[in-house]
């Protein structure tokens, strides 16, 4: 056993909880936003986390992004971080990623295709399976908006 690796992975899980945690006290893009284009709602009712997901699409470009609601840490951080990384991509790439997260949190597969960046840190919540569904409801929120679709986005 390569003891430097395992304390390398402790360190990096440290890092990604503490990731986590900012964004769910701090997070970003929290509130309303002006010339909305796009949103959906999501809802998690297994956790009771809901959100209310506002974008401004221009030209298929995510020009702004921000979310309101209530939830537990994981939804928050994992909205926050998810508005915070797609302002400025194509809502195309922001699907790709949307399936990425989604896709890995609940296959258990932990390598992404995609670099996710700081997303990653969003599939520590695989060891926790009853708390996935708050990590993946933003990313359906996201797709919902984009598609619109008129339901809200369930994780149920
Ligand atoms: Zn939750």
């Amino acid at each position: 056993m390569n003891i430097e690796l395992a304390s390398d992975t402790d360190e990096l899980r440290e890092l990604y909880k503490e990731l986590i945690l900012d964004h769910a006290r701090k997070p970003r893009h929290f509130g309303s936003l002006t010339n909305v284009t796009h949103s959906a709602d999501g809802i998690n009712p297994l956790c009771g986390d809901k959100l209310h997901l506002y974008l401004q699409l221009d030209d298929g470009v995510v020009q702004d992004a921000a979310f309101e609601g209530s939830g537990c840490a994981i939804s928050v951080a994992s909205a926050s971080l998810m508005t915070d990384s797609i302002i400025g991509k194509t809502s195309t790439e922001a699907l790709q990623w949307s399936d990425q997260v989604t896709t890995k949190l609940t296959s258990g597969n932990a390598e992404p295709d995609l670099d996710l960046g700081k997303l990653v840190a969003l599939l520590g919540v695989r060891q926790f399976p009853s708390r996935v569904k708050c990590a993946t409801l933003a990313w359906r929120a996201l797709r919902a908006a984009v598609e619109q679709q008129p339901s809200p986005a369930s994780t149920e």
